[in-house]
């Protein structure tokens, strides 16, 4: 089942024209966590096209929410996120090829996780004001002042 969902029959396509598209939806729950953060199902919108030489070009639209605590006062927040990418899936590893096709069946995992790890937050904060916790008392400066010298 974990591997399935990352696989897509492309055999309809290869033989088909060149320009040819297929559009399909799936809903995944990622089982691994990514630097801390957790994600809800996303749902991968995603547009094929058959490119000609046993290629096929594909447009993915992902969107759901990630969670994680926030990077100054580590609160549990939930935001949305999302992004897109395009990558090539070729029969033959070329040069300007993203990913395998094998037995007529792409696999999008491994390109989709590549993305994924530039598109992580690099400020993860519940607010941009957040004024974290204090690095002496630990208490959260967004509740309280305290009255640790800085
Ligand atoms: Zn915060
Ligand atoms: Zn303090």
């Amino acid at each position: 089942m974990e591997l399935e969902q990352w696989r897509i029959k492309v055999g309809d396509l290869l033989v088909g024209e060149v320009g040819k598209k297929a559009e399909l939806e799936r809903e995944i729950k990622l089982s691994e966590s990514f630097e801390s953060f957790n994600f809800s199902p996303l749902l991968f919108e995603i547009e094929l096209q058959n490119a000609d030489s046993g290629t096929v070009l594909g447009k993915f639209k992902i969107s759901g929410k990630i969670t994680g605590s926030c990077f100054r006062c580590l609160k549990d927040i939930e935001k949305n996120f999302g992004f897109e990418f395009n990558a090539s899936f070729c029969e033959q590893r070329s040069e300007g090829c993203d990913g395998l096709i094998k037995n007529a069946e792409l696999n999008f995992k491994d390109v989709f996780l590549q993305e994924l790890e530039t598109h992580l937050p690099v400020k993860f904060l519940c607010k941009n004001s957040c004024k974290g916790l204090c690095e002496m008392c630990g208490i959260d400066l967004n509740l309280k002042a305290c009255k640790c010298k800085k």
